[in-house]
């Protein structure tokens, strides 16, 4: 029996995936290769874009040929700017592609499914400390599809008895291994590095907001306790009786823009240099998980810190 992960070559997907196989299991990868690297995968690996029309019938093929028990869904598009500006493409390829593959899911008997999902499906939240229960409102096409992947995978939990774990990542940075490191730097802390190492100041968007230092405020989570986070669900799904529903991946503690900035400077050894700029439309000052449902559910909790995460970002230290 084996395990699909779809986006195996992408950041996080190359994690769960070399993770994975280190304790021993057997791993597909599926990729379209648009982000993800071939450098970034070992295994055995399909070259397959989920959105197109084939798809189907070659996601059948490819469960059936490699006995599949399990998948682990990371194969999307994640740019939060972009899919405000291409709303359309974020729908085909994250929600379609998502179709596909519960179509294919069903037709080869394969009822247990990891999901990456994101805390960007709670939107612009009031409170600081976020759990399942907060409201559901996302503010971008990016997090809608997000909300409707979960409302799908429930559907299908109704409809076929699909189970499903949707795991609500916060800010995932850091890396479990330097050839898997983020190579995107479109989130703060990689653009930060790439800032300082430049001798750039790094920019701030807003340090007026409702927070200690004026900055916001977001809950930074290394990327191997992430890729461990999906071991976990997958270990829960397959208990016949184990949990199915959504959880918040995250440490449950905040670091601030100004912090992040400082704790960059210092592993690189050079002075902070900051540019405060606008608050950025929409920001809200302050997202925090609860991790509660993930440690008690899950058994899982993160184990690394944001100065872990830096300096795994930088290349010193592997987590
Ligand atoms: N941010 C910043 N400067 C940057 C990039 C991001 O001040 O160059 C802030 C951003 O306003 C947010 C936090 O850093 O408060 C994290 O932003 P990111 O885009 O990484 O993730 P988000 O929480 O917005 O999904």
């Amino acid at each position: 029996m084996s395990i699909l992960v779809t986006g195996g070559a992408g950041y996080i997907g190359s994690h769960v995936a070399r993770l994975l196989e280190e304790r021993g299991e057997a791993v597909v990868v599926i990729d379209d290769f648009s982000s993800g690297f071939r450098s970034r995968v070992s295994g055995q690996v399909v070259e397959l874009d989920l959105g197109a029309a084939d798809a189907t019938a070659r996601l059948i093929d490819v469960m059936q040929e490699h006995g599949v028990s399990a998948v682990v869904h990371l194969a999307a598009l994640k740019d939060v700017a972009e899919s405000v500006a291409e709303p359309e493409r974020y729908y085909r390829v994250n929600v379609g592609g998502l179709g596909h593959l519960l179509e294919a899911m069903r037709s080869a008997g394969v009822h247990q499914i990891v999901f990456s999902s994101s805390a960007a499906v709670y939107g612009a939240v009031q409170d600081v400390v976020v759990t399942e229960r907060t409201p559901c409102s996302p503010i971008n096409p990016y997090g809608q599809t997000k909300l409707i992947g979960e409302w799908m995978l429930g559907a299908a939990g109704d409809a076929w008895g699909l189970r499903a774990i949707s795991l609500r990542y916060f800010n995932v940075a850091g890396a479990g291994w330097d050839d898997l490191a983020d190579t995107a730097a479109t989130n703060l802390i990689p653009i930060v590095v790439a800032r300082t190492r430049r001798g750039e100041p790094a920019v701030v968007f807003g340090d007026h907001h409702d927070t200690p230092d004026g900055t916001c405020v977001r809950d930074y989570i290394h990327v191997a306790d992430l890729a461990r986070a999906h071991l976990a669900a997958v270990d829960t799904l397959r208990c016949d009786d184990g949990f199915v529903g959504p959880v918040n991946i995250g440490t449950g503690t905040g670091a601030s823009v100004r912090e992040v900035v400082t704790e960059v400077s210092e592993a690189l050894g050079v002075p902070t240099r900051i540019r405060i700029d606008d608050a950025r439309a929409g920001d809200p000052a302050a997202v925090v998980a609860d991790p509660s449902v993930a440690a008690e559910r899950l058994g899982w909790h993160a184990r690394h810190g944001l100065d872990a995460i830096v300096r795994s970002a930088l290349g010193v230290v592997r987590a």
